[in-house]
């Protein structure tokens, strides 16, 4: 079968290793093109993709957020559910740097 992606190169049967937020799912079979490197997965395993990371409670966590106005800073509010699955508490340090159009929030934890 043809790529519909780059309409080049053919499907091959393999397995991929599939992520979530950095957080390692299993290996799934999928169909990559041997030219563009895109992957298929069909329904059967996305919903089983979707089971599992459901279960490791990181389904749906991205989400939208405000940004809003402290002084002459601007905050980033964080839902409470990244909040607990984080473990963040208030007062807690965190570095912060741009990384091409993402803002990444790297944790502090106390040892
Ligand atoms: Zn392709």
């Amino acid at each position: 079968m043809k790529c519909p992606v780059c309409n080049k190169g053919k499907l091959e049967k393999k397995k991929v290793k599939e992520y979530m937020f950095g957080i390692y799912l299993g290996e799934f079979p999928a169909e990559i093109c041997n030219s563009c490197n895109e992957s298929f997965i069909d329904s059967i395993n996305m919903k089983k993709i979707e089971k599992i990371a459901k279960q490791k409670g990181i389904w749906g966590l991205e989400m939208k957020t405000k940004i809003a106005r402290t002084g002459n800073s601007l905050a980033v509010r964080i839902p409470k559910r990244i909040v607990d699955f984080l473990n963040l508490k208030e007062g807690e340090s965190a570095y912060i740097h741009p990384e091409e159009n993402k803002l990444v929030v790297e944790t502090v934890k106390n040892q």
